[in-house]
């Protein structure tokens, strides 16, 4: 069990926090903090306790990768719109049935008990619904659907200047199927850093411009105040 909160101002990539559960204590940092490897830490051998004590220090808001699940629909939203394939508030655009057929296997809305009917894009995002996604992600296609994770930044580091940055894991683009397109549309089947996300949606918030992740504004000298 754990989590990360990352706060990122979208125009200029500043990080203003970021933290991550479980923690310790910076100024004991040889302390372990679980318990139950507290309770054994004097059976344990060098590695071992070495072992630990790097996955305890282990920045996971940058160096840990996750299934984004229904955030991603963010992303398949803002290259149909772009791609000129929809459009935010159109009143009845899309038709939830319960579920979508692609490739001969029916994927189901997370409400497939009771399907939710007509609705535009907005309503689709607000009611987190599976097929339209999948359906525009069919629309997309693969390799436009790849070239917006390139522009987005799941494919590279951020290169924020922190040590231990991972990327995203994704199928080969010549690897995905129709019924791996489909899921990758509502952010399955992949996973990201908790920082490429915050930062291909701080993109959307800044009108498409992505900024680099940074940690340090600037440095000046303390004596001279100036940089
Ligand atoms: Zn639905």
């Amino acid at each position: 069990m754990g989590g990360n909160v990352i706060a990122m101002n979208p125009k200029t990539g500043d990080i203003l926090a970021m933290v991550t559960y479980p923690n310790y204590n910076l100024n004991t940092p040889y302390e372990i903090t679980d318990e139950e490897i507290k309770k054994n830490w004097e059976s344990l051998s060098a590695t071992e306790r070495n072992t630990n004590l790097q996955a305890m220090w282990r920045n996971k808001a940058i160096a840990d990768t996750y299934e984004p699940g229904s955030t991603f629909k963010t992303i398949t939203s803002s290259a149909a719109i772009q791609e000129g394939i929809t459009s935010t508030d159109k009143e009845g655009e899309f038709c939830c049935t319960g579920g979508i057929e692609i490739a001969g296997t029916r994927i189901k809305c997370w409400r497939h008990y009771r399907p939710h009917g007509s609705e535009s894009l907005r309503q689709a995002l607000m009611n987190s619904c599976n097929p339209v996604f999948i359906g525009l992600g069919q629309k997309i296609g693969v390799e436009k659907y790849y070239s917006y994770l390139k522009k987005f930044g799941f494919l590279d580091k951020t290169r924020i200047e922190l040590p231990g940055e991972a990327k995203g894991i994704f199928l080969k683009e010549n690897k995905v199927g129709p019924v791996e397109l489909a899921t990758i549309s509502f952010g399955q089947r992949f996973e990201v850093t908790p920082l490429q996300m915050v930062t291909a949606v701080s993109t959307i918030a800044n009108k498409g411009i992505r900024m680099k992740p940074r940690v340090v504004k600037q440095m000046i000298n303390s004596k001279t105040r100036r940089n």
